[in-house]
């Protein structure tokens, strides 16, 4: 259900385990990340937000996400803040239903990270390999970010 993306690169940069989607165990994902972030582990507004309004929901989804400085790559949480349309654990938000955007930042270098799309509507088929390009974390060469797996 969840897919896995792999990087490589020509100058041995080799990483196949990033997360992307959700996977089978998202509904208990979902709760635990809305509950870290009530505890104030994804910032204070977030945690305000979250206390003040019951309906908000958050998006747990794994994404990519790069750093505009340094190149680092990892998959994170989503996080961004819903209203949801429907009562389904595993409901993902359409862009248009975000009310709150969450901003990642780096951990290393602090600048902003930015999300790497990998086509939803492609990894749902399970035939094509979408595929985007990104930098490589090791030698800033441009290189493919793509689809490789699954997890449960
Ligand atoms: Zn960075
Ligand atoms: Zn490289």
């Amino acid at each position: 259900m969840g897919r896995l993306i792999i990087v490589k690169c020509d100058c041995g940069f080799c990483k196949d385990d990033y997360m992307y989607g959700i996977n089978s165990s998202y509904p208990e994902e979902n709760k635990h990340q809305s509950a870290l972030a009530k505890s104030g582990h994804y910032g204070k507004r977030w945690q305000e937000l979250l206390m003040k309004d019951p309906e908000l929901r958050v998006n747990a989804e794994y994404r990519l996400y790069q750093c505009s400085g340094c190149h680092k790559l990892i998959s994170e949480h989503c996080m961004d803040l819903y209203k949801a349309s429907k009562d389904d654990d595993y409901y993902i938000p359409e862009t248009n239903e975000v009310l709150y955007e969450y901003k990642h930042i780096c951990p290393d270098c602090k600048k902003k990270m930015v999300y790497i799309p990998i086509s939803q509507e492609h990894c749902l088929t399970g035939t094509d390999n979408p595929e985007e390009l990104v930098f490589c974390p090791k030698c800033g060469n441009t290189v493919i970010a793509s689809l490789c797996g699954y997890t449960d």
